[in-house]
């Protein structure tokens, strides 16, 4: 394509891909904006998102986009290398080559030079769904100017607004006026170069309402008096009922849902579950200056990872399992969706989450009572079995070596015959704490079965230091206790080809030995 020819066009011209990535600028364009950036919003406003993102502007291309239009204009305001200016812009789709022409007109002097020269700019204004309006500062705001298109928007022909017939107050909905007033009233006391109002209804000729998007610019005279409005109006009812469709059913969603704008980190919507799952109002929520800060420090890269994902491009639905902090500082576990939309004309995150922390602590329960001994805490047999298993995999795999011991406390029988069971429970608790006490920290200790335990040394080859230091201190412990309590260990290194039982079968015939040769004793074989 030989885009060259849109240089002898006097107006700006860019042509643009549909990720807004510029495909051609004309010299008007290159004169008015200078040279470099890669994108239409970066040659026109400077930014580093689309226009749309920042400024809440209506852009052509997303209009053609979202909408399927054919063509779509709109007024913004851009940063030329002579300042600030207000431009119309008009897009057009090519779909053969699948890139977006804008045209950028100088507003100002197209308004001036047709009112100028007696045109009415109507014409030149009338095209696909926006409606071009020029408004007096007088009561009712009647109409001066009006693109032809309005029959279509509102069933009212041009002549009915330009003749006096009806005035443009007469149509907004009698509950939204006064606030639309108001909105006039403050962007015109406080200069507003250029305001978008906040959507309002607007009744058609049929009596039916319809939602639009009305974006103004006030009309100056020489000494900067405000005489009057331009403006446009676009019809977004469509836009307006899915969001009131959304806001229904995320109210009677059972979950927490809330819509996060990820690139101001702002939260702008939450539903009322939200408040039931961390106690936060919806007023402190809307508010929050940092509202990552509302998940636990150590999921905050989880999610933080997963913005960055989204910023580049990323749009599927994510979940995860994350940590919040509730208002009142309690942890709670959360089942986290989180899936890119469009609400409000920006790109945002709507999230969902579930308060999981009870299914959480069962299934730590349930884990807990699988692998747990119930009378002393450390590992039961079969979880010891499931080490075993994990560490010989490992060890034939890597050639790693591990070692193990078995203890079983001398003469326990005794103990319990002349104490009672229940200290004889006593002992075992405290045998293990002692144990415990004499190990390091990514040793294996279970519950073997009865007044017997096996320790399971991973990377080690030398069993016989750490029993020994555990029978000391189990000595110790019965001295002191005057209990006489003492235990008699066996102990092994993994041998190549060995299996679990021969394992074990070789520390239990060193355990024997041990016990053979009067007990409270260690030997390794
Ligand atoms: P040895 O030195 O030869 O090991 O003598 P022992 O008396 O310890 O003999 P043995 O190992 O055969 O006896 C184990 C005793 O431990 C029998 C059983 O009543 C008692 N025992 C097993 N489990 C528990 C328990 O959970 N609580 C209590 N109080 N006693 C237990
Ligand atoms: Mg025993
Ligand atoms: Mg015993």
């Amino acid at each position: 394509m030989n885009y060259k020819a849109l240089d002898l066009i006097p107006e700006a011209v860019l042509v643009v891909d549909e990720h807004y990535r510029l495909v051609f600028a004309n010299k008007r364009a290159r004169e008015l904006y200078g040279e470099g950036p890669k994108t239409c919003y970066g040659l026109s406003h400077g930014s580093e998102k689309p226009c749309y993102e920042i400024d809440g502007y209506p852009c052509p291309v997303k209009n053609i986009k979202d909408f399927k239009l054919e063509k779509s204009g709109v007024i913004h305001i851009h940063k030329t290398k002579g300042g600030s200016r207000h431009f119309y812009v008009l897009a057009g789709y090519n779909p053969k080559e699948k890139v977006y022409t804008e045209i950028h007109i100088d507003f100002f002097e197209l308004v001036h030079t047709l009112r100028l020269s007696g045109q009415r700019t109507e014409f030149l204004l009338s095209l696909g769904p926006v409606v071009f309006f020029q408004w007096k500062r007088a009561e009712g705001w009647p109409v001066e100017m009006v693109s032809q298109n309005v029959l279509e928007l509102l069933g009212y022909s041009a002549e009915d607004f330009l003749s006096g017939r009806i005035s443009y107050a007469e149509l907004v909905h009698p509950e939204d006026v006064e606030r639309v007033a108001q909105e006039l009233k403050y962007h015109t006391e406080s200069k507003s170069s250029n305001w978008i109002h906040k959507d309002y209804r607007v009744r058609r000729k049929d009596g039916e309402y319809i939602w639009v998007l009305g974006h103004t610019a006030p009309l100056l005279d020489e000494d900067n008096k405000v005489v009057g409005y331009y403006g446009y109006i676009v019809d977004i009812t469509e836009k307006h009922e899915q969001e009131e469709l959304f806001h229904i059913l995320a109210e009677s969603n059972p979950y927490a849902v809330v819509i996060y704008d990820f690139f101001d980190n702002k939260v702008i919507y939450v539903n009322a579950n939200t408040s039931k799952v961390n106690g936060f109002s919806r007023e402190e929520l809307l508010s929050h200056p940092n509202p990552i800060e509302l998940i636990h420090q150590k999921d905050r890269q989880k999610i933080l990872e997963n913005i960055k994902r989204r910023k580049e491009g990323y749009e599927d639905t994510t979940s995860y399992k994350v940590r919040i902090i509730t208002k009142s500082g309690k942890i709670k576990w959360v089942k986290l969706s989180s899936t890119v939309a469009h609400y409000k004309g920006k790109k945002v995150l709507v999230i969902t989450f579930e308060d999981i922390s009870g299914d959480i602590r069962r299934e730590r329960k349930l884990t807990l009572l699988a692998t747990r001994d119930q009378l002393t805490g450390i590992l039961n047999r079969h979880a010891l079995i499931q080490n075993l298993e994990h560490l010989l995999a490992q060890a034939q795999r890597y050639r790693t070596t591990f070692s193990l011991i078995i203890f079983d406390i001398d003469n326990f029988k005794s103990i319990n015959d002349n104490y009672g069971h229940l200290v004889g429970d006593k002992v075992l608790k405290d045998v293990v704490r002692t144990a415990k006490k004499n190990i390091r920290k990514s040793d294996i200790f279970g519950r073997w079965g009865g007044e017997e335990f096996i320790m399971i040394f991973p990377m080690t080859s030398d069993p016989y230091t750490p029993a020994e230091k555990i029978r000391r201190a189990l000595e110790e412990y019965g001295l002191q206790s005057k209990r006489n309590v003492t235990a008699s260990f066996g102990g092994t290194v993994y041998r190549e080809g060995d299996t679990i039982d021969d394992i074990i079968a070789r520390a239990d015939i060193a355990l024997y030995q041990a016990k053979a040769e009067g007990k409270n004793k260690v030997i390794v074989l």
